[in-house]
Parts: structure tokens; C-alpha cells; sequence
């Protein structure tokens, strides 16, 4: 849809537009997100692009599940998969990527969800991969069974979960995997999904934050998992709310009916044959389990025309102003009770970071009491919180605006000096 675009089309449109904040008009400051893509501040600014698709989409009505079908073969494309769905978030793609697991085509099923008597609800996944979105996973009504330690963690032990353990694991309960994937993720994702389908289970993967790299997108599902979920408004810049599943037609033609609107008459509904295979079902589902976690066509829309400047390489174009920006904050911290340095990734496309370590007994403040003070000031100033208890805070240029790059030196200089 898109090609290379220009760098002004990526730059903040506020950056143009010299409107007062609506947030002001609603009495909220707007904030200095030096944290990066995250939900909690609203996650990653949508490109003009995108912006101007989710505004065209809003001007006409079109089928949903049509819809979706058309989405299907462009994430199929995008990452090698037979079928994708927009979903809402990734969270909400794990919920639904489950629903399908758990129920197949089986309306009585998608009827009971969550609620699974009956029939086989068990996932299995490694004690080490479990995280507040695993409730994702149990919101389809799955029972998660743990195996592996921790025990690296615990500083008990040298070993990470085997994959004999998923094995052993396995039982007549057992309706499929949960994988978390990331490059350090263990046991390997190929040797857990060759164990699962030698027990007929699907493997159901969460890559929520791995992109980028853009490969990513086609090789997680090439290591032979039955479903991918991205979030759509990390990496990708799609609306906040969006989130992509991809992998074996039948568990996506499951999800999509468990989340779209079923209100319709069996003689009438004609669902598009690439997104749900009519001839499996005995008959029309009503509402499922996802219909509380809809997309609208907007959202869709939008998220196809960040997937497609994603794979595209287009935010590449960025990386140089990020750079710069930095660049500009770690000569403004050199004389700061802090040191500075540039947190690189060997793949071209994520952008550098900048770690701050404070000196906390010069400066006289720990990187909490900075980080507070941070968020407390005006403008509002969010970092990167991962490592405050190491001493060290994390700008992440992702979310930053050129405009902001001064208050934002200024704001560092002044709590770290
Ligand atoms: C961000 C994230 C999610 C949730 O994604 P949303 O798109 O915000 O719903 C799930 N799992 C992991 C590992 C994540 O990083």
C-alpha cells in the first residue's frame, strides 16, 4: 500500500499542527514519554499515515468479518502463516488464540467458554514464562499447569525448564502449549512444538514485544508454532488497541467466529470462505467470549497500514534522528552525578537507548527518588523503570517528539545535578 515514506510523514503531527492539547482541554498535561511504547502511557505514536487510514475507514461501513477476511491474507502474507485476525491487543489475542484452541469448531463449546466441563482445558507452560498476561490465557477458562523451576532466579540452580517436562506434563486434560518467545527463551521454541504436535497439542505463542526485527514476524511461526500473537501498537505503530493472530486456518477461523458480532440468521450469514470454513459447523454461534474484545473497522484498517510501513523497513528512517537526540541528552548529562551509554541492538532496526547511572550517594537521591521527582515535575517526565534498582534509569527515544528533546535535557540536568 505504501513505500518508503518521507521522514516528515513519520514525524509527530503535533509537530505541525500548533493545536492546544486536547488533553489540556480535558485538564491533563501532556507528558515527556522518554519510556518508550508502553500501554501504561498509551503506547507508540501512529504515523500520519496511519492516521489518515483509521480517519478514511471511519467515512464507510463494510462487513466485518469481510473485513477481517482481508486483513487474514495481508498478515498471512506478513508473516508466513495461512490466517491472521486483528485482535484487540496481543492480551487480548492470547484470550482468543486460547478460545480457539479450546474449542475448535465446537459451538457447544464456544456456547460454555469460559467455563470448560467437560472437556479438556489444561495449557501447559513453563514456570519461568508465567507473567501478569498469562491471565490472558486463563480468561478463555484454561487451567494453566506449570512446569520447570525458576531456579536461576532463585539462585538455586543451574538449569531452565527441558522440554521432557512439558512431556511429562501431558495428559488426557491437556488442550495445548503456551509459549513465551524471545531469542533467550528455553527450552528452544522447535523442540517444544516438535513434543507438543508428536501429542497432537497446538503451541500457542506470545511475541508480543519481539518485533523488531521485521523478521521476527515470519520466523516464530516458521519454528512450527499453530498461533502467533503481536501487539499492533508496540513496534508496529498501529492503534493502541490493536493486536494480530496469526498461524493455522482452522484455530483462526475459531477465534474470528468466538469475537465477531454473530448477530444474524443461519439462512443469511455467508461468512467469507478464507476466514471461516462454513462447512465445519453444524450451525451460527451466537455472541462468543470475545465479542467483549471487538475491533472496530477503523482499528483494522489502521493496523494494516502500520503493518505494512513495519514490514516495509519505513521506521527505519528514524533511527538517525533518535540517535541524535540522545545524543544531544548525553552531552547535556556530562557534567550530571550520573555516567551515560548508549544501549545498542545488532539488528538494524530497534533503536539505541540511553542508560543513565546515577551516582546515587553523590547526587544524594536514589533513581526512585528521581525518577518521582521526574514524573512529579511539569512537564511530566516518564523514563524508562526497569532497572531503577541498579541505580539506573532508561530514556527510550521511541515515543519522544522532537520539540520535547530540550525540556526533556533540561529536566535530567536538573534532577541529576
Ligand atoms: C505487551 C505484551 C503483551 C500485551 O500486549 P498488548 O498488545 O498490550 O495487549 C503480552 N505479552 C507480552 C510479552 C508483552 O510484552
Amino acid at each position: 500500500m505504501h513505500g518508503i515514506i518521507v521522514r516528515s510523514q513519520l514525524e509527530h503531527p503535533r509537530q505541525k499542527a500548533r493545536i492546544v492539547s486536547i488533553y489540556e482541554q480535558l485538564g491533563l498535561e501532556p507528558i515527556i514519554n522518554a519510556s518508550g511504547a508502553v500501554t501504561r502511557l498509551g503506547g507508540s505514536p501512529m504515523p500520519e499515515p496511519v492516521l489518515k487510514a483509521f480517519h478514511e475507514a471511519a467515512l464507510d461501513c463494510v462487513p466485518l468479518e469481510h473485513l477481517q477476511a482481508a486483513a487474514s491474507k495481508r498478515i498471512a502474507l506478513a508473516t508466513g502463516t495461512e490466517a491472521g485476525l486483528v485482535t484487540a491487543g496481543s492480551a487480548a489475542a492470547l484470550t482468543m488464540g486460547t478460545a480457539a484452541i479450546l474449542t475448535g469448531y465446537d459451538l457447544g463449546r464456544m456456547e460454555r467458554l469460559p467455563d470448560c466441563n467437560g472437556f479438556p482445558n489444561e495449557i501447559v507452560i513453563a514456570r519461568e514464562q508465567r507473567s501478569g498476561y498469562d491471565h490472558a490465557v486463563r480468561a478463555a477458562g484454561a487451567s494453566l499447569v506449570e512446569v520447570g523451576f525458576n531456579e536461576i532466579v532463585a539462585n538455586a540452580g543451574v538449569r531452565r525448564t527441558e522440554t521432557w517436562e512439558y512431556e511429562a506434563a501431558f495428559g488426557p486434560q491437556t488442550a495445548g502449549v503456551v509459549y513465551v518467545f524471545s531469542p533467550s527463551s528455553a527450552p528452544p521454541l522447535e523442540e517444544v512444538v516438535a513434543c507438543a504436535h508428536r501429542h497432537d497439542l497446538p503451541v500457542l505463542v506470545d511475541a508480543a514485544g519481539e518485533l523488531p526485527p521485521r523478521s521476527h514476524l515470519k520466523s516464530v511461526a516458521a519454528k512450527g508454532a499453530d498461533l502467533v500473537c503481536y501487539s499492533g501498537g508496540k513496534a508496529i505503530r498501529g492503534p493502541q488497541s490493536t493486536g494480530i493472530l496469526c498461524g493455522r486456518s482452522e484455530l483462526i477461523g475459531a477465534a474470528a467466529i468466538q469475537m465477531l458480532d454473530m448477530d444474524d440468521h443461519l439462512d443469511l450469514w455467508a461468512p467469507p470462505a478464507g476466514l471461516v470454513d462454513r462447512s465445519k459447523l453444524a450451525g451460527i454461534p451466537r455472541h462468543g467470549l470475545g465479542r467483549a474484545m471487538k475491533v472496530s473497522k477503523e482499528e483494522i484498517v489502521a493496523l494494516l497500514t502500520a503493518l505494512d510501513l513495519f514490514t516495509s523497513g519505513s521506521y527505519d528512517a528514524q533511527l538517525g534522528v533518535f540517535r541524535a537526540w540522545l545524543e544531544t541528552l548525553q552531552t547535556a548529562l556530562s557534567s550530571a552525578a550520573a555516567t551515560t551509554s548508549f544501549i545498542e541492538h545488532d539488528n538494524g532496526e530497534t533503536p539505541p537507548s540511553l542508560e543513565v547511572r546515577i551516582n546515587e550517594p553523590r547526587l544524594g537521591r536514589t533513581a526512585f527518588e528521581v525518577c518521582h521527582r521526574l514524573r512529579a515535575g511539569s512537564p511530566p517526565v516518564y523514563v524508562g523503570h526497569g532497572c531503577l534498582g541498579e541505580g539506573k534509569l532508561v530514556v527510550n527515544p521511541t515515543c519522544l517528539q522532537e520539540a520535547q528533546i530540550e525540556s526533556l535535557s533540561t529536566r535530567l540536568r536538573e534532577e541529576l545535578s
